[in-house]
């Protein structure tokens, strides 16, 4: 294994169709399914039964586990049935039902923004694991856990996550324009609870609409004697910068170590998305019902960022949308380079869904794959200084605990070596594999 060795790739960003449009409201579901297993850890485990009546934003499951979270109706109406059904991670899991019946109000009845000043760490942490809040950015760690990281791990600094790497998403660019402010509030939220007094909003330098609006609220706070300890940073546009490890190493010059966390080098990474809904579930009350998506893709006729229910399916969004002015080859639920090719419409939008990408023949590389042509273009791209030429080979004669012992754990998905390789050969399918066999490697 290499170490400090990050080349990363640069693939077309296809963005501006959705970065310049502000986030639309305009749909409300009259069905959602909402998986029990939204968050990292256990499922949460039901507390509503087929029959029952639900009002939005009331609990219909708890957590399960010390990592696990809750889940919140997103819509008022029945609960129709608790059973297996498609998820955007391909897996059919247990999901809660709910249909509305016609007749209910399904907007949720928010309090006014309240003053926090009084609340300890203890009562901030509880709001945030009440709302069900977990990690948005895709990893749906939930929340309320990573802002408890144990007293040996002492945290220093907090970063916020602006990177947004992935091809096609602007879901948190469109935040960090409409929602500056109440992101900022959610920082400070994070940095008294982990009793942190420094802070980096790191956003990729082809986001300048974003680092200017950040920029203006942080020096609006800074005004009023708020957001100290904070700064709005950029960074290189390069994918995978958004990566936990990544942005730490490019924001702090710190270096997680294998297997580690950020918490072992004083850090906590937060999501943008994430940080408004921290900002929701205290200064609102308001539990985790709702996510913005990325709608996009060269199929999709107007491709747009939406305030979407939790649990809508992607059947009624693409009813929404209209027909597609070109047919649909690839499906991804997430960006290009990180998300999962779907298969079926009845998969509902989680709350680790970010965006729908709908892209036709034109944007997908069908070339053939052949022979490695030991360029090292896939060594220069991973950002975890693997060898994935090297640990494909493994892999394929079936030698696991050897691909095991060159680290192929650490191998976190981002798909930047098989986008490198000119040979096409595809390296994230057999890194996957070989992650999945090295559990039982000796
Ligand atoms: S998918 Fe894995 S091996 Fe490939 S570049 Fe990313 S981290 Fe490295
Ligand atoms: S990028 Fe592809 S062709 Fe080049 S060394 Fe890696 S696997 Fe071989």
């Amino acid at each position: 294994m290499f170490s400090g060795f990050y080349g990363g790739v640069h693939p077309p960003a296809f963005k501006t169709s959705t970065s310049d449009r502000p986030i639309k409201r305009v749909f409300m579901p009259q069905k959602v399914v909402l998986p029990l297993s939204q968050n990292v850890g256990s499922p949460a485990e039901p507390i509503v039964s087929a029959g029952d009546a639900v009002s939005v934003g009331s609990k219909i499951a708890r957590p399960s586990g010390f990592i696990s979270s809750f889940l919140h109706a997103t819509i008022s109406g029945k609960v129709t049935k608790i059973a297996y059904s498609p998820t955007p991670a391909q897996d059919r899991m247990l999901s809660i039902i709910i249909e509305a019946q016609g007749s209910e109000d399904q907007e949720l009845k928010l309090m006014p923004a309240r003053d926090i000043s009084s609340f300890s760490r203890d009562e901030l942490l509880n709001m945030v694991k009440e709302a069900g809040v977990v990690g948005l950015g895709g990893a749906a760690f939930p929340t309320h856990v990573k802002l408890s990281p144990p007293k040996t791990k002492p945290i220093d600094t907090v970063i916020l996550n602006g990177a947004e790497c992935e091809p096609y998403l602007t879901c948190d660019h469109r935040l960090m324009l409409e929602k500056s402010k109440e992101i900022l509030r959610g920082l400070e939220i994070i940095n008294k609870i982990l009793g942190v007094k420094k802070a980096f909003i790191a956003i990729e330098d082809n986001k300048l609409s974003a680092l200017y609006s950040m920029e203006r609220a942080l020096s609006a706070a800074k005004e009023r004697g708020q957001a100290e300890g904070v700064e709005v940073m950029s960074v290189r546009t390069k994918y995978p910068q958004g990566a936990e490890k990544q942005i730490i190493k490019s924001v702090l010059n710190r270096t997680v170590p294998s297997g580690g966390l950020p918490m072992d080098v004083g850090c906590i990474v937060q999501n943008m998305a994430t940080t408004f809904a921290i900002y929701e579930a205290v200064y609102l009350k308001k539990p985790l019902i709702e996510r913005v998506v990325t709608i996009t893709g060269d199929c999709v006729k107007e491709p747009v960022n939406l305030w979407v229910r939790i649990g809508t399916t992607l059947a009624d969004l693409v009813n929404l949308l209209g027909v597609f002015v070109k047919e649909p080859k690839k499906i991804i639920a997430g960006g290009p380079m990180m998300g999962i090719a779907q298969h079926t419409m009845d998969i509902p939008i989680t709350k680790g869904t970010g965006g729908i990408v709908f892209l036709s023949g034109d944007r997908i590389d069908e070339s053939k794959e052949s022979v490695c042509i030991r360029c090292a273009r896939c060594l220069e791209a991973c950002p975890m200084g693997l060898v994935p030429t090297v640990l494909m080979h493994r892999v394929k004669k079936g030698l696991f605990s050897e691909a095991k012992d060159l680290g192929i754990a650490q191998c976190f998905e981002c798909g930047a070596c098989a986008y490198a390789c000119p040979a096409k050969i595809p390296l994230l399918d057999y890194m996957k594999f070989g992650k999945s066999k090295v559990q039982g490697a000796k």
